[in-house]
């Protein structure tokens, strides 16, 4: 199934559409969750507002869909400044990204989204553009180039991307905050979901709230659009309201399980644990196996199954463990149980 189609999909798809950014909150204040990288920037922000100097460059990290542009479009808005939006592979030319930087006004936050996919050309730029607010051009070619130094109003980039590891360390060590955003709680995401609710005027009760919240993979987007998807049923099978009952019916016609986990997930483990008898197996195999991309199955399913403890990674590949055979409703073998319950050991530290 195309991520587009998937009700799961932590990906922004064109059915998330305008709604998106009504839904995006302004402020830190309304901004939920995520309570350590709140606290981290709002001394941040004071200070720098303080100081009435640009704020340090901040590098956000995590799966999609958690929040990062949100967060940077805070930064702007509690700094006062201007916010532009744009992505690494937006920027295809050294040139393009001048174009951005000359353009800045005094302290205005640029942001670059999926920043790991700048070209190294291009990355070039910014290494100076970030330390010392210069950026060098090249007039002319051959043997008659010559390069001009051009100075740059103070500003501040904010990067985000799924993939920290896949930063280069020049890049990485330009940036003076780094943070990462973690999954929500389904507490969490209730409140989001009955936020969202209220913005877009659909009557929700909390436990209607919670049940879609502690399906959505601890992940804001996709509780917004499970919100969005539980309001059709409602509205065409019951009340209006999204209650218990109506959210369950909703999750229950787009088969999502209790656990947040849809088909592509359930074929993920299954896959796993009746092709190569719950692994180790290789990131690659898994994804000719059930027709997905590597990178797909690495930043979007993964992050979610490890974190309820359903796969592990090791040195030599991907695990199930007993959790998600008993979800499958599978026995486990012994000798798989041994892998499984080191895993378990290995995760808890012991
Ligand atoms: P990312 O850039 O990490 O992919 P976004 O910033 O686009 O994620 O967030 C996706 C959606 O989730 C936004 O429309 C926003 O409404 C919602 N969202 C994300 N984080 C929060 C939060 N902490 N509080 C409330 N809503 C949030």
């Amino acid at each position: 199934m195309p991520e587009e189609e998937r009700a799961l999909s932590p990906c922004l798809t064109a059915q998330d559409g305008e709604v998106e950014f009504s839904l995006r909150p302004k402020t830190l204040r309304e901004y939920i969750g995520q309570a350590k990288a709140k606290e981290n920037l709002s001394i941040y922000i004071e200070a720098a507002r303080g100081r009435k100097e640009a704020l340090d460059h901040v590098l956000l990290y995590g799966p999609p869909g958690l929040g990062k542009t949100t967060l940077a479009g805070i930064i702007a808005n509690e700094l006062g400044v201007g916010f532009r939006v744009t992505s690494g592979p937006a920027i295809e030319k050294p040139g393009d990204l001048a174009a951005l930087l000359t353009n800045l006004n005094s302290g205005d936050v640029l942001f670059i989204d999926e920043i790991h996919r700048l070209s190294r050309a291009v990355e070039e730029v910014l290494y100076p553009a970030m330390e010392d607010s210069v950026i060098d051009i090249i007039i002319g070619k051959g043997p008659s180039a010559r390069s001009i130094r051009l100075d740059l109003p103070p500003f501040t980039l904010v990067g985000a991307t799924t993939r920290a590891g896949q930063l280069s360390a020049p890049l990485r060590d330009r940036f003076g905050v780094i943070l990462r955003l973690e999954l929500y709680s389904p507490a969490e995401l209730a409140l989001i979901v009955s936020r969202s609710a209220d913005i877009l005027g659909i009557g929700a009760t909390k436990e209607g709230a919670l049940e879609l919240a502690s399906r959505s993979r601890g992940t804001p987007r996709i509780a917004n659009r499970l919100l969005k998807r539980a309001r059709d049923f409602a509205q065409v099978l019951g009340s209006g309201e999204i209650n218990l009952a109506s959210a369950r019916t909703a999750l229950r016609s787009m088969e999502i399980d209790e656990l947040g986990l849809d088909l592509i997930d359930r074929r993920l483990l299954r896959v796993m644990i009746e092709q190569y008898n719950g692994g180790p197996v290789g990131l690659e195999t898994m994804a000719a196996a059930i027709g997905e991309e590597a990178v797909t199955i690495e930043d979007v399913y993964e992050p979610y199954l490890m974190q309820i403890g359903y796969l592990g990674r090791t040195p030599r590949g991907r695990v199930a463990t007993s959790a998600a055979y008993a979800h499958l409703g599978v026995a486990m073998p012994n000798a798989q149980q041994t892998v499984s319950e080191q895993l378990t050991m290995n995760n808890l530290g012991a």
